[in-house]
């Protein structure tokens, strides 16, 4: 109910136009944790009740908790992940090349290499295209190195080092996983400098009236939906506009248009919610 009267304000706000920015017009339908979290430092926005890897900005946050834990106090870039590149603990041989997890002399596990994106960690191209057969037989081929289990009666820090890879290795997994955080995780990337403070920024201008009046429609349907077949038509018309979507944000990598791809982002992580809300509904209550 409240989500009902929640989007009859959305509507009305938009209708009337009221001078409310259109991020906030059509933020107003969405849970609260799903909405763009302009001006909240992207690690401390609320995600409860969203999967880790659909959060917008998920990839990031996760790689720098991820970093964190692994080095505290660290808070490092994403391209240059930076030092590790240190002599081999056990032997002092040069370290290995990124991303190398065992020295090539000694063989002994290395501690992770900040150098490494989370694309360079699980051995694949840095693009958007993923398939995730592939990513899922990378992550279980390193899973199989690193291990803890494998390391049970290794030296403590090669024990340590394996916690720490592999908790790495699922979090690039789950990360890249997903296209929206996959996109995100790519344009933090590509655009170092400028991703973040912006991820949750408003809708382009020119995508705004077809954007927003599919959304209102699309909203309006999901309201009143009263049969599952109407639910599952609403299902796959989110789908659809999923699917459109990620094929255009792996366009506008691919051609070098890191910019575009960051408004069809914002759309996507729109769809994702409205997915989410549809399957909710979907249970059987
Ligand atoms: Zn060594």
């Amino acid at each position: 109910m409240l989500r009902g009267l929640c989007l009859r304000a959305t509507v009305t706000a938009a209708r009337s136009g009221a001078g409310i920015p259109l991020a906030q017009r059509v933020g107003a339908g969405i849970p609260l944790a799903q909405r763009a979290g302009a001006g909240v430092p992207l690690t401390q926005r609320a995600g409860a009740g969203v999967p880790l890897t659909q959060r917008a900005g998920a990839g990031i946050a996760s790689n720098q908790r991820a970093w964190a834990r692994i080095s505290p106090g660290g808070r490092p870039g994403l391209r240059s992940l930076c030092s590790a590149g240190g002599s081999c603990w056990r032997c002092g041989a040069p370290p290995p090349e990124p991303p190398g997890f065992f020295c090539a002399s000694c063989r002994a596990l290395q501690p992770p290499d900040r150098r490494c994106d989370y694309f360079q960690l699980l051995g694949l191209p840095r693009r958007f295209r993923v398939s995730a057969e592939e990513l899922g037989r990378c992550q279980r081929r390193l899973q199989r190195e690193l291990h803890p289990d494998r390391f049970s009666r290794s030296a403590e820090a090669e024990r340590r080092f394996s916690e720490q890879q592999s908790a790495l290795v699922n979090e690039a997994y789950g990360t890249l996983l997903r296209p929206l955080s996959r996109g995100f995780y790519l344009l933090r990337l590509e655009l170092p400098a400028e991703a973040e403070p912006e991820e949750g920024g408003s809708l382009p201008p020119d995508a705004e009236p077809a954007f927003l009046a599919t959304v209102l429609r699309l909203n309006e349907r999901l309201e009143e939906a009263d049969s599952p077949e109407e639910m599952g038509r609403v299902a796959a018309e989110v789908e659809a506009r999923l699917r459109e979507l990620s094929e255009e944000v792996a366009r506008a990598f691919e051609q070098r248009r890191p910019r575009d791809a960051r408004p069809l982002l914002r759309q996507m992580r729109f769809w994702s919610s409205l997915g989410e809300r549809v399957k909710e509904r979907q249970l059987p209550r």
